[in-house]
């Protein structure tokens, strides 16, 4: 069978990147003038109070957002900050961050503006995200009357954001290694938060944690 010809990269894509290394390079001399010991005291190693689940959206990222330094935050994104129960990605992340780096806060960090959400709300074939786009439909379900009973299409997208959020929160808490933590240490706490792209604020949806726990650990409790 005869090989594809395989296209050479197209002249506009040669580049070096040498923006990106020359940033690296003044990121590191600025650390470096901040504190001398930065690079060694991160090589040392990682104890991080927060996990981050957020967006892969580029306009959220989530240190600058939080105003946070590097070996402050572990972070996993992915379309629309899902927690699907069966994701190994997701789990594995939620699983080592609450059983070896013990964070005391776990944050669902949405965001208004989510392309994610809005495939969801459209009825398009979107090939392998289906699945993936399903989880929010679930969320939407689950909130039905609620969602139907916003006239607005925008208030409703805006909602269906902060409830798919609040979900995320809800099912990271199902899992064995935040109610056992949680039992033995009251840590970790989960919190849901939106980010707003318009001013950059981030605004809490005041997830009530300990009420949730009880609802959840009436039905999803793991010894
Ligand atoms: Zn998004």
């Amino acid at each position: 069978m005869d090989s594809p010809t395989i296209q050479p990269i197209p002249r506009y894509l040669q580049q070096s990147h040498e923006r990106i290394f020359e940033n690296n390079r003044k990121w590191v001399a600025s650390k470096r003038e901040a504190d001398p010991a930065f690079f060694e005291k991160l090589s040392a190693g990682q104890t991080p109070e927060y996990l981050y689940i957020g967006c892969s959206d580029s306009r959220v990222p989530a240190n600058e957002i939080m105003g946070l330094d590097a070996g402050e935050v572990f972070v996993h994104r992915n379309i629309a900050n899902l927690v699907p129960n069966t994701d190994l990605n997701v789990m594995s992340v939620i699983n080592y961050a609450v059983r070896h780096l013990h964070v005391k806060h776990i944050v669902v960090c949405g965001h208004y503006n989510c392309g994610g959400v809005k495939a969801a709300l459209t009825p398009a074939d979107m090939g392998i995200l289906n699945p993936w786009l399903r989880n929010i439909r679930d969320v939407y379900r689950l909130h039905e009357k609620e969602l139907d009973g916003i006239e607005d299409k925008d208030a409703k997208y805006n909602r269906l954001i902060e409830l798919n959020t609040i979900e995320s929160c809800r099912n990271i808490m199902k899992t064995a290694a935040v109610q056992q933590s949680y039992q033995k240490n009251q840590y970790p706490i989960v919190h849901g938060w939106v980010f707003d792209l318009h001013d950059g604020l981030l605004k809490d949806l005041k997830f009530d944690f300990e009420e949730t726990l009880e609802g959840i650990m009436k039905i999803y409790q793991l010894e």
